[in-house]
């Protein structure tokens, strides 16, 4: 949740000849195309029944690199990673209060393929695939195509970025923002760099956590050498997502330079307990990435079987605020439509 994104459409990224080096493009491009995407397979690499499974909505497939199942534990058919990714027929429960759009998402576009809801700072839908369909996203019934996650909706999100000086920060998202190519999005940086008003440059994703291989030096490069400052939000929810390949990976992201930060979602049976909280919040620090927030779910359709009572999410926010250094406690927030910004519940 880079403010939790999603794709409609499984991706397919255009293979560039241009962004990075060629070693660069093939490693994270091969990784994605050799993602899982059949339920029963995930089942098998992991040995579990595949009976666990349920058939997944067709517009929200399984999808999962397979750098990212490497980390689930063999045979344990609740482990927390596995829950994020693997479709249930939890998902099929209609729940009330849980729908389509509950950001109103589709309402907050300032232009096609720009999202502004707060003051200084809009958000860029650079592309409306992810490396990774996590099963509690609130965009996974948002229609992307329709909302100019494409080259031409990036355009006129440039343009009215560029037309509105009170902008100071712009957040490429998505979907996840670093799908595009290390090319594309060298040419976003250079476009977003020449607007005067601008000083800040985020980017929302997920893809270092899943795919570290995406870290590549175009991508470093790119960073380096905008004059805006960077600032890296990730998504991990728990401490088993951070292995040495992913510490490394932030590593070489920090030394752009950028700032790090993580934003968490708070998920019933993958994090929903003072010991994984209070050790991702270590391990983030030990890899030098800020907690910055931890949300409630969004209600989304399909999501109802992660919700954590806002009760025991404060009593979760008091143990580690009673544990940790004020720095590695994240923010418990909440995103409410109409809201100038997300609502900070402690
Ligand atoms: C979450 C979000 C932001 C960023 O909010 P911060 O509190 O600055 O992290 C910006 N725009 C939109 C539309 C968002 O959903
Ligand atoms: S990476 Fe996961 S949480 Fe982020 S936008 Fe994609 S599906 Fe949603």
């Amino acid at each position: 949740m880079h403010a939790t994104p999603h794709a409609v459409s499984p991706p397919a990224p255009a293979a560039s000849p241009r962004g990075g080096s060629r070693a660069d493009i093939a490693s994270w491009q091969r990784e994605l195309a050799r993602a899982i995407r059949d339920p029963a397979e995930l089942c098998r690499v992991l040995g579990l029944d595949s009976a666990l499974a349920a058939k997944a909505p067709p517009g929200f497939p399984l999808l999962v690199p397979r750098g990212f199942v490497a980390r689930m534990e063999h045979g344990t058919p609740h482990d927390p990673l596995l829950r994020q990714v693997l479709p249930i027929a939890d998902e099929a429960v209609e729940r009330p209060g849980f729908t389509a759009d509950p950001l109103h998402e589709a309402t907050a576009l300032a232009a096609p393929g720009l999202v502004q809801k707060y003051a200084g700072r809009a958000l860029v839908l650079v592309s409306g695939a992810c490396a990774v369909h996590c099963r509690y996203c609130f965009r996974r019934e948002f229609p992307y195509a329709d909302h100019g996650a494409t080259l031409a909706g990036t355009e006129a999100a440039v343009e009215a970025i560029a037309a509105d000086a009170t902008l100071t920060e712009v957040i490429l998202s998505g979907g996840d923002p670093l799908m595009a190519d290390d090319a594309r999005l060298a040419g976003l940086v250079q476009r977003l760099d020449a607007i005067p008003h601008l000083r800040r440059l985020r980017i929302h994703t997920r893809l270092p956590i899943v795919l570290p291989e995406r870290v590549t030096d175009g991508l470093v490069a790119t960073l380096a050498a905008s004059r805006l400052s960077a600032v890296v939000v990730v998504h991990a929810n728990h401490p088993a997502e951070l292995d040495d390949r992913v510490a490394e990976a932030l590593r070489r992201l920090a030394a752009a330079p950028a700032l790090l930060f993580n934003q968490a979602v708070l998920l019933a049976g993958v994090n929903d307990a003072f010991e994984p909280l209070q050790s991702l919040s270590q391990r983030l620090v030990e890899i030098g990435v800020v907690p910055y927030y931890l949300h409630l779910l969004d209600r989304v359709r399909g999501a109802g079987h992660f919700e954590v009572s806002e009760a025991r999410a404060h009593e979760l926010h008091r143990q580690l605020r009673d544990a940790l250094p004020g720095y590695a406690v994240p923010r418990l927030a909440r995103e409410q439509p109409g809201e100038p910004a997300k609502v900070w519940l402690a």
